[in-house]
């Protein structure tokens, strides 16, 4: 894979562009919290991917007028991206098979999203955690190692 230094908030706002014209359609608001962050050394294309499945599953798990909110910012020696929805939430009895293949709700969805998403984010060196209450909303958070100088 092609790895290249990059800032990720750079690989955030292509996404969120990508997306722009599907949370409009929902009436649901995008609110940035930006911190300028050392770069990660990324396949850009794959972390691309983890932000698209990650923001769209959020945009999908709203209804009208729903708030996502993105926020970037270095802790200790990793870049952390947090997504952040007010939708349905996570059932508790589903949280233990986030991130499983195959696990979807919805009626077309695959189930590969987030467990590619684990995948590529391990390959990278980080992780993925998430948090979410039933009826309030989701948050995930993706940690990324920066460069080592
Ligand atoms: P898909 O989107 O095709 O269903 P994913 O792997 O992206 O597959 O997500 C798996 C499941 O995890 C979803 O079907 C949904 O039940 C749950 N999920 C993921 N993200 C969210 C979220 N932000 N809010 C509520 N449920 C979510
Ligand atoms: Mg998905």
């Amino acid at each position: 894979p092609q790895m290249t230094p990059c800032e990720m908030t750079n690989l955030v706002e292509e996404v969120l562009s990508v997306l722009k014209h599907e949370a409009d359609k929902k009436g649901i608001s995008v609110n940035r919290s930006y911190q300028n962050t050392s770069k990660i050394q990324a396949d850009i294309q794959r972390i691309k991917q983890v932000l698209m499945n990650i923001i769209k599953n959020g945009i999908e798990a709203m209804e009208q007028n729903g708030k996502l909110m993105v926020e970037v910012f270095l802790k200790g020696e990793e870049v952390v991206t947090v997504i952040q929805d007010t939708g349905e939430g996570i059932p508790h009895k589903f949280s233990k098979y986030i991130g499983t293949p195959y696990m979807t709700t919805k009626e077309n969805g695959t189930g590969l999203g987030l467990s590619v998403s684990y995948e590529i984010i391990r390959v990278h060196g980080g992780r993925i955690d998430f948090q979410s209450e039933e009826g309030v909303g989701t948050t995930f958070t993706i940690y990324l190692p920066i460069i080592s100088q």
